[in-house]
């Protein structure tokens, strides 16, 4: 691509060049010949035919034209003269004998057509390169639908599930049809019927589109992929021909795997994109897709994969049986996943012997596969900086930090905020500290990140967790509340920084109490919507509920995290000599980790109790 573009330039250089040469050839060719004009007065004019010396006159409606008898050798000179009114002008010509002629003095057509045309050269110059250029990038108009076999070409990804980690269940799913795939004869010889298509679903970065890529890897055949966005162009049409001819090729090259990744671009509900205007287009689209997907013959041994991380959002129709009737779950790894992920990133980056990829596997719940890759790969290039031959430890732990907080940059911030950030992030970190039921803290930072937070507070689990009490709730939302307690308690205001943390907390709280029915007055009564859309601005919208009930909602939150708060402020009271100290020692080193944190905390402790 980028060399084609460089072609472009070089001949739009090229044509520019061309136009000037041609330009100065024209004015040297033709000077002599080209026909000279000059103005002259009234006056003038009227000298030179009272003394005989011109040649012909040509009147106009208010300009007239002369040329002069002896004029030079070469082009003759026309001169111009304003009309002025005079009566006796045609006696005038008469009797002085020279020729004239009257012209209506418009313009002719084709000399106006010229001018317009030399003024919108330019414009249309530039439109043309540009049209040219785009449609050399989409693939556009000139090509109408056409892919270009650069552009859906099946491909063998060579890609096998051993590079895949952490996604047991969809690997079993997928097993048959790379069976089916493999030996489309044996299924058809008995009849059984194959899903026509597969829809694999999970969060962004699971590895949804390197499974699909495996899929095929595994079973040999060939990999035809696009992606929901590219299917949306600009250009009105494209969109279904591109899909008629995608599986057209397809269809040649059987069997074969036909992926569209991101189909939600595509293939959301028809309802919801029919009220904005301009997304025809998205409809035939998917229009053209589902009439592909309904023309199949069943035992053509095509496989139609597609992935999205928004499923619920996808057309009806899309879902339907014969179409993407099978669900595969791409889920976040588990602890066991991320070790083998990580194992997988790490297969050609030499490691020192103490770089434990099972430590770090058991400190990222919530990481995606995608993120893991991004950790060992942070973790190489840190090692490079430090100009070590292998990665250890220390460069694995970093490169956590940055995926989590994003890159750490330095920026000055005066000793007043720096002293009211650390009390605020020490308060979170006590009240986890002190709290039974609360995470472990990781981390305290004071360290700006670069998406703008000014420190955190990282608490990792020790494990997975899939269900949560009510007093871990109490306790997360407590330590939620811990930077805004310390705030108060030390300063006696509380700053904007804790706007965030009490925005986390009231919503915890009412998803408690409307969700979790976690609420004594109000018992275990679901009151959000069942889409799990908390009540927050829609309680309008459930008339089911009494204005007294939304009220009492309101009280128990309110209640919740008042408590919450106290809880935070009874512990930071208790232990305000660990607060001041450890706020102190943040300020100095502007990172604790959570060791040294608690080590420290017990410190004081003991020389209290002593
Ligand atoms: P998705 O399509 O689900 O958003 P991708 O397949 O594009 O995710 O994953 C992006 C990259 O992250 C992959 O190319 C791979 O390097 C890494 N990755 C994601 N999931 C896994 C996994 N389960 N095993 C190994 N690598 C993974
Ligand atoms: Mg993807
Ligand atoms: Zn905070």
């Amino acid at each position: 691509m980028a060399s084609n573009n460089k072609r472009k330039q070089f001949s739009l250089v090229y044509f520019v060049l061309m136009i000037f040469l041609v330009w100065i050839f024209n004015d040297m060719v033709f000077r002599p010949y080209i026909v000279k004009e000059t103005e002259v007065t009234y006056n003038q004019f009227l000298d030179y035919l009272e003394g005989k010396k011109i040649g012909s006159v040509t009147l106009g409606a208010d300009r007239i034209a002369f040329t002069l008898k002896d004029g030079a050798a070469g082009a003759p000179i026309v001169h111009n003269v304003v009309r002025v009114d005079d009566a006796q002008l045609v006696d005038r010509l008469i009797t002085s004998g020279v020729s004239f002629s009257a012209v209506k003095q418009t313009e002719g057509l084709l000399q106006s057509l010229m001018g317009w045309v030399i003024a919108f050269l330019p414009l249309i110059l530039i439109w043309y390169f540009m049209y040219k250029r785009m449609s050399g990038i989409g693939g556009g108009v000139l090509s109408f639908g056409k892919n270009n076999s650069q552009e859906i070409r099946g491909e063998k990804t060579g890609i096998k599930f051993s590079d895949v980690g952490g996604v047991g269940e969809a690997e079993v799913e997928l097993k048959e049809i790379i069976e089916y795939l493999k030996e489309p004869k044996r299924f058809i010889h008995l009849g059984a019927k194959l899903p026509k298509g597969v829809l694999l679903v999970g969060p962004p970065g699971t590895g949804k589109t390197l499974l699909a890529k495996a899929t095929a890897g595994e079973a040999g055949v060939s990999f035809f992929s696009l992606t929901g966005s590219s299917f949306v162009e600009m250009f009105v049409g494209v969109g279904a021909a591109r899909v008629r001819d995608l599986f057209e090729q397809a269809k040649k090259k059987a069997p074969c795997i036909v992926f569209i990744d991101e189909i939600d671009a595509i293939g959301q509900a028809r309802s919801t994109i029919a009220a904005m205007s301009g997304n025809s287009e998205r409809e035939n689209t998917l229009n053209q897709l589902l009439a592909e997907m309904d023309g199949f013959k069943p035992n053509t041994s095509v496989i139609i994969m597609a992935a999205t991380n928004r499923p619920e959002i996808l057309d009806q129709a899309l879902v339907r049986p014969g179409r993407f009737d099978r669900q595969v779950q791409v889920t976040l790894p588990t602890a066991e996943g991320r070790l083998e992920i990580l194992k997988i990133h790490a297969k050609d980056v030499p490691l020192e012997d103490e770089a434990d990829l099972a430590r770090m596997a058991k400190i990222t719940p919530g990481f995606s596969g995608a993120d893991l890759a991004n950790i060992v790969n942070e973790a190489s290039l840190l090692a490079v900086r430090r100009s070590a031959d292998k990665v250890g430890m220390q460069d694995l732990d970093l490169a956590i930090e940055r995926v989590v907080a994003g890159l750490q940059r330095k920026t000055t911030l005066s000793p007043e905020v720096r002293e009211k950030v650390a009390y605020h992030e020490v308060g979170h970190a006590l009240t986890a500290l002190y709290l039974t039921h609360s995470d472990p803290v990781h981390k305290i930072s004071i360290i700006p990140t670069a998406k703008g937070a000014l420190g955190y507070t990282m608490q990792l689990p020790e494990e997975d967790q899939y269900l949560t009490s009510e007093d871990e709730l109490r306790a997360r939302m407590a330590v939620m509340l811990g930077g805004r307690a310390a705030e108060l308690l030390i300063f006696g205001v509380s700053t904007t920084g804790a706007s965030n943390d009490l925005e986390r907390a009231s919503m915890l709280a009412r998803r408690m109490v409307t969700e979790f029915g976690m609420s004594r007055k109000l018992g275990p009564i679901r009151y959000s919507n069942p889409e799990g859309a908390y009540l927050q601005n829609q309680s309008s919208n459930r008339t089911d509920i009494s204005q007294e009930t939304l009220a009492c909602i309101d009280e128990e939150i309110r209640e919740l995290v008042t408590e919450a708060q106290n809880m935070s402020t009874s512990i930071l009271t208790e232990h305000r000599a660990a607060l001041d100290h450890i706020s102190k020692t943040l300020q100095e080193k502007e990172i604790i980790m959570g060791d040294e944190l608690r080590a420290i905390a017990k410190e004081i402790s003991a020389l209290e109790r002593a």
